[in-house]
């Protein structure tokens, strides 16, 4: 099957008692048993629920895995897939990882002995002079957030399949439908299904994809033992996202493009940040691994005061956190979403205080460029 009629069919067989064609939300948190050790495969809600496992297969089918698991937030599934390590392991990270991420890892697991190396994942020899002994887990995501570099998937995953250290992508940024990590030779993917996979900016979640056998056993068990699991409402508005995924990756694409070219072409605008730009120095990378750019695009205004003008001067665009919705969101990250991160490592990252990122939705994109334009020239 291709990817669209996956999108619509994986995980939503008909109901068989009633025939609903749209998966029920079963909110129950147990199940009556006939007796005693005779049920019909679901006992306890942490650890079976129909709406879950409906989303966890579509999800699994979209990425090309064998197994999925979902989470209550991108974050739980990030946490749930770290647990997969020890004390005394080391991992290799993208040097501009999501702030949440880089939050985690730093402020969290590095207490229960877990060591961490950032690197700049855009030059894979980075990771190859990283690797330890102890090292069991490369995590890059890519593109990433909010400067938009890339990492060669396929380069990486010869470095991580020839030390057998385990590498995970999170893909949140371009969905299942644009990039695909796991046939590039990643063996986990995660995503934050908040985002694209939900579409709608009206639900959190998480979700984690991955291919070994042993892997795929210790997650089941750390998703029951941990127990960050997403709730049956939740899975059922990703499950209802992913049907519409395809087409609303089109838009983004196609008015993330315009409005890419727009900026880059604005005499007040400094730096634009988006890969589908023949400026941006990995774009023959981005036409290699990916089969669209998406929608999000961060670009520099030249100052604090600038960006707070363009944030608070915008009436389509929406200012907020997030991405990944219908509607345009625009955001800060050094105040916003990189708070997190010192300073100085900002500025090193390109994370100044005058950029601003876009989340370009699926609105008529000259609305958009028309909102932006006269944000912009108030400046
Ligand atoms: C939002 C986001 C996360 C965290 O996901 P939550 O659902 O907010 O917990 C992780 N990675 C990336 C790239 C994100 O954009």
């Amino acid at each position: 099957m291709k990817f669209s009629t996956t999108a619509i069919h994986a995980g939503n067989e008909a109901d068989e008692s009633t025939g609903a064609v749209s998966v029920p939300i079963y909110q129950t948190s147990t199940y009556k048993q006939e007796g005693l050790g005779k049920h019909k495969g679901f006992e306890y809600a942490r650890t079976q629920n129909p709406t879950r496992i409906a989303l966890e297969q579509n999800l699994a089918a979209l990425e090309g895995g064998k197994a999925c698991f979902a989470f209550a937030s991108g974050m739980a599934a990030i946490n749930a897939t770290m647990t997969l390590l020890r004390a005394g392991d080391h991992v290799i990270v993208s040097d501009n990882t999501y702030g949440g991420t880089f939050r985690l890892f730093d402020k969290v697991l590095k207490n229960f002995g877990i060591e961490f190396s950032y690197v700049d994942t855009r030059e894979p020899q980075n990771i190859e002079d990283a690797a330890r002994a102890e090292t069991r887990m490369v995590f890059v995501e890519t593109p990433t957030n909010p400067v938009m570099s890339l990492t060669d998937l396929k380069a990486v995953s010869e470095i991580t399949r020839r030390r057998g250290i385990r590498l995970v992508v999170d893909n949140t940024f371009m969905s299942p439908y644009f990039q695909r990590p796991l046939e590039l030779g990643a063996d986990i993917v995660i995503h934050s299904t908040t985002k694209y996979l939900n579409g709608h900016s009206d639900s959190i979640g998480g979700a984690v994809i991955l291919n070994d056998e042993e892997d795929i056993k210790q997650m089941a068990f750390i998703q029951n033992a941990a127990g960050a699991i997403i709730s049956p409402m939740d899975s059922w508005l990703v499950l209802r996202g992913t049907k519409t995924l395809v087409v609303r990756m089109k838009q983004h694409d196609e008015n993330g493009r315009v409005v890419a070219q727009f900026l880059s072409e604005h005499p007040r605008v400094e730096r634009v940040y988006y890969p589908g730009l023949k400026s941006h120095p990995q774009h023959e990378l981005a036409c290699r691994q990916m089969s669209g750019f998406g929608g999000m695009i961060s670009f520099e205004t030249g100052s604090l005061e600038n960006a707070k003008r363009v944030l608070e001067g915008v009436r389509v665009c929406t200012l907020g956190e997030s991405l990944g919705g219908v509607e345009s969101l625009i955001s800060h990250p050094a105040t916003m979403t990189h708070a997190s991160v010192p300073v100085q490592e900002r500025n090193r990252l390109g994370i100044t205080d005058g950029l601003v990122r876009v989340s370009v939705g699926i609105e008529d994109v000259e609305d958009i460029i028309e909102d932006l334009d006269q944000a912009i020239n108030e400046l």
